[in-house]
């Protein structure tokens, strides 16, 4: 069989990042070892791999990293969710709260066909709000989101049990409490 890897022990924390209070996951020691980064696509991809996902949608910037490979991985096109401002062409947009204001994410208006199966995916869930964003735009275009799926959760801030109300399964492989 496949020897056990510690996927944890590779994220590294950076306490007060960006700012004071907050312990920061930094996925790219993860991404840097080469091990660790095709255990992390593998294990995204998993359950998926009979699931007949027609794309994978990734979230700006790190989710780009993780979902372009796990497309690959599962024979599916990739379309980027984008910070606003991004994309070049016709675009549909989606606000989320930060803790002061709110930000948008925007997919190309061509990117989904209605009934096509998406993965979401993303490095991090915390709050839920950016992941949540990204299903409305991709429920909007009439794509059936099959699941989301994470590197880390933060289970303590909510946002996996957000995504579960709307019926959204979710995935993740390290969970941070
Ligand atoms: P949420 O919208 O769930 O509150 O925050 C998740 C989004 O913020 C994700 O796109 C994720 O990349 C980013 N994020 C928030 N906190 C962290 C963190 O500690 N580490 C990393 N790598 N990303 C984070």
């Amino acid at each position: 069989g496949i020897p056990p890897l510690d996927l944890a022990a590779l994220i590294r924390t950076i306490p007060d990042h960006p700012k004071p209070g907050i312990m920061f996951r930094d996925i790219t020691t993860l991404l840097a070892d080469p091990v660790g980064f095709a255990r992390s696509v593998d294990a995204l991809s998993a359950p998926f791999r009979d699931g007949r996902i027609d794309k994978v949608a990734g979230i700006e910037a790190r989710g780009f990293i993780l979902g372009g490979a796990v497309a690959h991985q599962l024979g599916a096109g990739f379309v980027p969710l984008r910070k606003k401002g991004k994309l070049p062409h016709k675009t549909v947009s989606a606000d989320y709260a930060l803790e002061y204001g709110t930000d948008a994410i925007e997919m190309h208006l061509d990117a989904c066909q209605s009934g096509e199966r998406v993965l979401l995916v993303d490095d991090l869930i915390a709050t839920g709000g950016t992941a949540l964003a990204g299903l409305s735009l991709l429920r909007g275009a009439g794509a059936e989101v099959v699941a989301a799926a994470f590197v880390i959760d933060l289970p303590d801030l909510g946002g996996a049990e957000r995504l579960r109300a709307e019926g959204l399964p979710v995935t993740s492989l390290i969970a941070f409490g």
